[in-house]
């Protein structure tokens, strides 16, 4: 095969699908085919992404090659695999994210990678499509690059002054996991990938925090660095996963974790489920990430030690309610912020507006709904100014009954819920 010359719409196609089981970038998940008029949710590798100044740009989402040395026996690029595989050169996705960059399709570049030759043969190969598309033809579109676990520090310090993010995939959340399913890999390994990025990362800030900035210092990818959790490739629970997210933000500071269901391929090993798990169990994996994160949540709150798995049927704050009701109902004219952030119903940005507006006067259910409360929630935790009548229901045991969530109407096709994220 390798002897043919393979047409670079060939390669597209091979490595813009082999490149979709990485949600690292966020993109969507329709599955909606062209009937032969115009338009199509498939087509290949583009996918969207959010910058940090929260603009959704579209993205050429492609590997480099997916050829690989590696087993991995959740991931289809496995060396095992009986795929058909490709590879491009650099000058050939140098030219490709400029053509569709000129065509106005993109606005920037996703580029991860099999693992070919060695880590830092292929890691060495990604920068120079980074460096390329910067020094040689000015490329001031996004570009974010995956690193390679065990690529050597230079490289990995390379990679961060060329990308605007760069992010190195953990994969699996236990490291037992990690040594059953994919041997060549190790959490210890790709730790070290993002320490050496953080370090960069820490650097360029003070630099450009310092008294006297160089006027040659570069910018070290600035918008951070993310990793992807595989969900459901494995008995580990959201406790587990959400555990190991948090203790990744922690020390990496990383910007973002994406939660990834598993997705079944053909020939997999038996010890991976037949199917995926179910999309709702990511959604609820990003809001309790979510409330870890902005709402002043711990993991064991949400994910207990008896029930280390969220609920899929309600969200993860309104099921923390139902079990801690002895804490409601919250007086929203008095409650310290930390408090308010606990009501179901209640964002981060309605709390700051209940803040501000409680020192002029006392607030009442209506001015929670004009403020952006879901009362259909809230109503059942809070004091108000007026008598609220839903309180009765607070201790009793019809309330779970109350907030059922409401029947939906099962689409048609299986639209993606990742990386939704918003007011819980
Ligand atoms: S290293 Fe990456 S591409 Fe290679 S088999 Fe493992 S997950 Fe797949």
């Amino acid at each position: 095969m390798y002897g043919i010359k393979m047409q670079i719409a060939e390669k597209l196609a091979i490595l813009a699908d082999a490149a979709k089981y990485d949600a690292s970038c966020a993109s969507s998940g329709s599955k909606r085919k062209n009937m032969g008029g115009m338009g199509n949710t498939e087509g290949m590798g583009i996918c969207h992404s959010y910058t940090p100044d929260g603009r959704c740009i579209s993205l050429l989402k492609i590997l480099l090659t997916n050829h690989c040395l590696y087993d991995c026996t959740y991931c289809v690029n496995r060396v095992s695999s009986d795929v058909k595989r490709a590879q491009f050169t650099v000058e050939e996705v140098v030219n490709l994210t400029l053509q569709f960059y000129q065509r106005n399709y993109i606005e920037g570049l996703f580029l991860s990678s099999g693992v070919m030759g060695s880590a830092d043969a292929t890691m060495e190969r990604m920068v120079s499509v980074a460096r390329t598309l910067r020094e040689k033809h000015l490329f001031g579109g996004y570009i974010h690059l995956k690193a390679v676990a065990g690529a050597s520090k230079e490289l990995c310090r390379a990679a961060g002054l060329w990308a605007d993010r760069v992010s190195a995939n953990i994969e699996l959340p236990r490291s037992e996991d990690l040594v059953k399913l994919a041997p060549a890999k190790s959490h210890a390994e790709t730790e070290l990938t993002m320490s050496i990025l953080k370090e960069g990362i820490d650097e360029a800030k003070a630099e450009a925090q310092s008294k006297n900035p160089s006027k040659f210092r570069k910018s070290f990818a600035p918008a951070g660095q993310s990793t992807q959790l595989i969900v459901g490739a494995t008995e580990a629970s959201d406790r587990h996963i959400l555990g190991k997210a948090v203790s990744l933000y922690d020390t990496y500071r990383l910007r973002r974790v994406y939660y990834t269901a598993y997705s079944p391929i053909p020939h997999a090993d038996l010890s991976l489920p037949p199917e995926r798990p179910p999309l709702m169990r990511e959604h609820r994996l990003y809001q309790a990430d979510w409330l870890v994160r902005y709402y002043g949540f711990q993991v064991q709150e949400l994910a207990t030690e008896t029930n280390p798995n969220l609920d899929l049927s309600r969200d993860p704050k309104l099921c923390w309610a139902l079990q801690n009701r002895a804490l409601f109902p919250v007086d929203i004219n008095v409650a310290p912020r930390e408090n308010l952030l606990r009501i179901p119903g209640l964002g981060v940005r309605t709390v700051e507006r209940i803040l501000k507006a409680r020192r002029f006067r006392k607030l009442t259910m209506q001015d929670l709904s004009r403020m952006g409360a879901s009362l259909k929630k809230a109503k059942y935790f809070i004091q108000v100014r007026e008598d609220n009548p839903f309180l009765k229901y607070v201790d009793s045991f019809g309330l779970e009954a109350q907030l059922k969530p409401e029947p939906v109407q099962l689409s048609l096709f299986e639209t993606g819920l990742s990386a939704q994220t918003g007011e819980v």
